[in-house]
Formats: C-alpha cells, structure tokens, sequence
C-alpha cells in the first residue's frame, strides 16, 4: 500500500536577486505553495518585498505571462508582437530622457520598492483581511486616482490571494495579513517614484480599513 506523504513546509531562498531573502514555502495539496518571509533568516526577517511576495504566482504556467502584452488606457492587456513591445520601452525610456535629460538614471526612474511595509491589525482584523471581496472596498480613488481594478482573486487561476489587491493607472498595491505578527503588510509600486510611493502607502492603510470596518 502506497502511503501519502503530508507536505510540510520547506525553507528556501527567493530566486531573484542577491539579497538571498529566506522563504517558506508550504505546498497546498494543489501543485503549488504558499509563500510567506522567514522570520528567521537574517537577510530579511520574514520581509519581501514585492517579486518576492507574488512568488507563489510562479509556481505553474497559469496566468504567467508567456509573450509580449502592452497595457491599455483601461488598464486592460493586448497581447503584441516583441518589435511592437521593444519599441513601446524605447518609447518610454525616450519620454524619460527628454523630460530628465540625458544624465537620468533609468533604474531610478522605474522606481522599485524595495520592501513591504507593515499596517497594525489584530487577529480577526487579518482574518477578515484574508477573506475580503471586492465588494468589501467602497473606496473609489487611491492617492488622488481612480481604481482601476480590486482583486481578491489572481485573474489567472482565480485562485483566492489571501488579501486585497487594488490598482490605479500608476500605480498598486497589495495587502496581506501576516502569518506571525500582529499587522498585515503593504506591497506597493508606483510608476512615478518615491514621494507618490509614499502617498499610496499611506492611502492604502486608509482603503484597507475602510473595508475591514
Ligand atoms: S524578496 Fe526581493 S529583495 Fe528579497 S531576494 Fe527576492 S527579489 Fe531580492
């Protein structure tokens, strides 16, 4: 008789970049895993920030994105050729030097965050958290745009994200509850830079509990 092996969770490192954060990764029964921060790896205290965040969301080909796709002014996708696609970043590196100059940093430019920030929330807070629906967020606007979108589902499986995500034409953000202190923890990214970084941030708390009530 073939027994089954219960799967447990298993620490690794987030392929991504040279910090090396530490992860674990426990399997859902489903072929995939859920992904949270090590609290006890010293390279990240259980912190990621947002590639490593969605990692669990690269462990199958549904809803990757597997060829070229340009963003729509409704912040919908049209699937293009790669000329069509190289020349819409050329394009966009172009605007940034004629409006920065020649001397601008691109890396800059496209400003990343480098990691998530955290929001105080109690135990059945994060609980209500991690069921939300998209109803839930009455919330219209996120640091002075309209929301494009809110999801509580990956549009690519319709698999539950265990949090809130919500867009705008410039920028996102995403909340999760933390599996081990009292918060839940912000993801965000801006198109425009550090100090609207800090606005959506700062908004996102607001919208975040807004929904929770
Ligand atoms: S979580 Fe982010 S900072 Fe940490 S290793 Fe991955 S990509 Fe690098």
């Amino acid at each position: 008789m073939k027994l089954s092996v219960i799967p447990t969770t298993v620490r690794t490192t987030c392929p991504y970049c040279g910090v090396g954060c530490g992860v674990l990764a426990r399997p859902d029964g489903r072929g995939g895993a859920i992904t949270t921060g090590d609290p006890d790896h010293p390279a990240n205290s259980g912190r990621l920030c947002s590639k490593g965040f969605a990692l669990e969301e690269t462990l199958g080909l549904n809803g990757r994105l597997l060829h070229p796709m340009l963003r729509r002014a409704d912040s919908s996708y049209a699937k293009v050729d790669w000329d069509t696609a190289l020349a819409a970043v050329a394009d966009g590196f172009r605007k940034i030097i004629d409006r920065d100059g020649p001397g601008v940093n691109l890396e800059e430019a496209r400003y990343e965050t480098p990691y998530a920030v955290d929001a105080p929330a109690d135990r059945e807070q994060k609980a209500k958290l991690g069921a939300l629906s998209p109803d839930d967020v009455t919330a219209t606007e996120l640091a002075g745009e309209a929301i494009t979108a809110k999801l509580t589902e990956a549009p690519g499986n319709g698999a539950k994200i265990g949090g809130l995500k919500v867009t705008t034409e410039s920028a996102w953000f995403a909340a999760r509850p933390s599996g081990t202190e009292d918060v839940y923890k912000i993801y965000a990214e801006s198109f425009r830079g550090p100090d609207h970084l800090a606005e959506v941030q700062e908004a996102a708390r607001d919208v975040v509990s807004a929904a929770l009530g």
